[in-house]
């Protein structure tokens, strides 16, 4: 089981050190087997001592260089961080990342055999349309991503149940998760609201290996208690 926790643009370095000590003193104390990822803003990277692995929510596909406003992996490194996010919906959706960058940004850190987190997700007219249309879209997404990657977690998260509160039904999440593990043995993540009160329902859906979360993961205490939920599916 994985729970990932993204921050997105939100905590400080000295909030995320908290944070991190909280989670990490609780993680110890529980003896929590699942894995626990977290994904905090660029200013706030560091080392933290314990278990849970600190991932970065974007890089660019560089060393170093001149790519102003970037940071490369001689930056992470530092840190020795080895973890990433690649193809949120943020970065496809509002920040306009193509799938060619995204699949080179994939294959760069695929070679330096990074974690790679990878998310896929439909738009609400995409699910509106039908499985068939919504299954196609992902399948767009997965284009020049290597599925079987050892290091690879994939992300179902629908756009649309995105900072909503909205989640598909329990079948649709079973459904696409079925679909995508046809695709690819690697772990399979849901991410889109999932809060404290879904959390039992969500990580018990067949296929369900784990969950990525961000607005209920800003919380260390509801972050601690989903992951316990999770850990009971153990
Ligand atoms: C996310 O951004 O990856 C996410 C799942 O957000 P939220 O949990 O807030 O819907």
């Amino acid at each position: 089981m994985i729970i990932a926790a993204n921050f997105k643009t939100n905590k400080t370095r000295a909030q995320t050190r908290e944070y991190m000590d909280e989670l990490n003193r609780f993680i110890h104390l529980e003896k929590i087997r699942a894995e626990v990822i977290v994904f905090p803003p660029l200013t706030a990277l560091d080392s933290f001592t314990g278990t849970a692995t600190v991932g970065v929510q974007n890089a660019y596909a560089v060393e170093n260089g001149a790519f102003t406003g970037e940071v490369g992996t001689e930056q992470l490194d530092e840190f020795g961080i080895k973890t990433i996010l690649v193809g949120h919906s943020e970065r496809r959706h509002v920040l306009g990342e193509s799938q060619k960058e995204i699949t080179r940004k994939f294959n760069y850190f695929k070679a330096l055999g990074y974690r790679i987190v990878y998310c896929v997700g439909e738009k609400v007219e995409t699910r509106e349309a039908g499985e068939e249309a919504l299954m196609a879209y992902i399948t767009s997404q997965c284009e020049g991503i290597d599925l079987e990657y050892e290091n690879l977690v994939i992300a179902y998260e629908p756009v649309w149940a995105i900072g909503t509160g909205l989640v598909p039904g329990k079948e649709d999440i079973r459904s696409i998760h079925a679909q995508l593990r046809e695709k690819s043995s690697r772990p399979l993540l849901y991410g889109g609201s999932v809060k404290i009160g879904n959390m039992d329902e969500i990580v018990t859906i067949e296929n369900v290996d784990g969950v990525l979360v961000g607005g209920a993961s800003l919380y260390v205490q509801s972050f601690c208690q989903m992951i316990k939920t999770a850990e009971e599916k153990i």
